[in-house]
């Protein structure tokens, strides 16, 4: 199964580590390229599935760049 993210339900994901025991893996963590929401696959539902997580949490469909930066860009360096 694809793993899509689960807060604008995007297919652009990318693993960025895997825990790992016994040459098992346990668990991976995914970020999202489109809105930078970053999750284990290990979390409750109602943090990592899009028909379980709030309403009021998800961005499909939403255009990011419109909406207003919380914490400013930091400075270019010099
Ligand atoms: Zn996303």
């Amino acid at each position: 199964m694809k793993t899509i993210c689960p807060r604008c339900e995007s297919p652009g994901v990318t693993q960025m580590h895997a825990g790992m025991e016994n040459g098992q893996i346990l668990w991976r963590v995914w970020h999202c390229k489109d809105c930078a929401y970053t999750w284990r696959d290990s979390e409750p539902a109602e943090s990592i599935d899009p028909k379980v997580r709030p309403a009021w949490a998800q961005m499909k469909g939403v255009d990011i760049d419109s909406l207003r930066q919380v914490i400013p860009p930091a400075r270019k360096p010099t």
